[in-house]
């Protein structure tokens, strides 16, 4: 007789600050996780929390044995947490979630269903609705992921969240792949694969505050940008054959001038906007190439994505 063990599933959770959240995650992840037939483990990730998340994740981890925590020792961003997640997880299916019950576990078992049917490697999750967004946020938000989508390869739906179950083998791909500056909702479209796309109603937080606010949603935009796409350095390149079309049509006008009406060329004040304009543009292209030097310094520097300072499991990996 062939005894086939049930399967596991590893859910990663990145905790920032989450001390009001925790427990009716907990309570509510674990009650949908018993009544499916696989076995379990919670890797929660204390991203450097000043509140009280670290104790609540030390009762948790002495309390149950599915429960591991890793505890950075400062705040490395959710993405350094959900990297160090999928390094320590072992199941066969792999989740993202956030703490804040943002991301429904009542899809988990739809979600593990659609992938042991075969025919797909992992189940991301997208909002149907950006009910409850500020109209602002929103319009960026669209205009960002129609942006992205037409200059890089990453493939990312509007509307995504981090929210998916994958397959052990497509967590190694993205465990693989350790650059330092990282934008998963690229990577997870970038590495490919075949994926499901379910769509939830938004569900707002359940208790605490959102970590992002619209300048750090920003920056994480235009991050995600310079890590996908190489359109903008060429930028450049284009101003300036741009500017040198425009050079040719102005010399032409002026020659005309002064051959036909005899005018001297005047205008002050023209030429102060012709320059101010053009410095602009430079400053403007090298503040793009700039960008890109940063990032190429900060993957040369190697230095590590996390370092874990805490944790109830020995034999951990603390610094990756
Ligand atoms: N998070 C984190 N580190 C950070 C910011 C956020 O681990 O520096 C976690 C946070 O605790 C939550 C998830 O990432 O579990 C998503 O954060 P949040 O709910 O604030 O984002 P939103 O859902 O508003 O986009
Ligand atoms: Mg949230």
């Amino acid at each position: 007789m062939i005894m086939t063990r049930p399967v596991k599933i590893s859910l990663v959770v990145p905790c920032y600050n989450e001390q009001a959240a925790l427990p009716v995650f907990y309570q509510e992840t674990v009650h949908v996780l018993r009544d499916m037939a696989c076995t379990y483990e919670l890797i929660f990730i204390n991203d450097g929390s000043t509140d009280d998340t670290l104790s609540l994740l030390r009762d948790l981890g002495a309390d149950d044995p599915h429960v591991t925590y890793l505890s950075f020792s400062r705040n490395f961003g959710k993405e350094a947490a959900m990297y160090a997640g999928f390094v320590h997880a072992s199941g066969d299916y792999v989740a993202v979630m956030d703490a804040d019950m943002q991301d429904p576990p009542s899809l988990l078992p739809q979600m593990l269903a659609i992938l042991q049917g075969g025919g797909y490697d992992s189940v991301a999750t997208c909002r149907h609705t950006r009910k409850g967004e500020p109209k602002m946020r929103s319009w960026f938000a669209k205009k960002f992921y129609m942006i992205i989508n037409k200059i890089s390869d990453a493939d990312i739906v509007d509307g995504a969240r981090d929210f998916r179950l994958m397959k052990k083998e497509m967590v190694d791909v993205i465990v693989s792949m350790d650059e330092y500056n990282r934008f998963s909702k690229g990577i997870f479209g970038w590495i490919g694969f075949r994926t499901y796309w379910m769509d939830y109603e938004n569900v707002e937080r359940v208790a605490g505050k959102t970590k992002w606010d619209f300048w750090k949603l920003f920056r994480y935009a235009v991050d995600g940008i310079i890590n996908f796409s190489q359109v903008p350095l060429s930028i450049a390149s284009w101003f300036g054959l741009l500017m040198t079309l425009c050079a040719f049509i102005f010399l032409a006008v002026i020659i005309v001038r002064k051959l036909i009406f005899g005018d001297p060329v005047a205008g002050w004040a023209s030429t102060i906007c012709v320059i101010i304009f053009i410095g602009g543009i430079q400053l403007f292209c090298l503040g793009i190439m700039g960008q890109y030097i940063a990032k190429t310094y900060m993957e040369t520097k190697k230095r590590p994505h996390y370092i874990i300072a805490e944790s109830n499991k020995k034999d951990i990996q603390k610094i990756k």
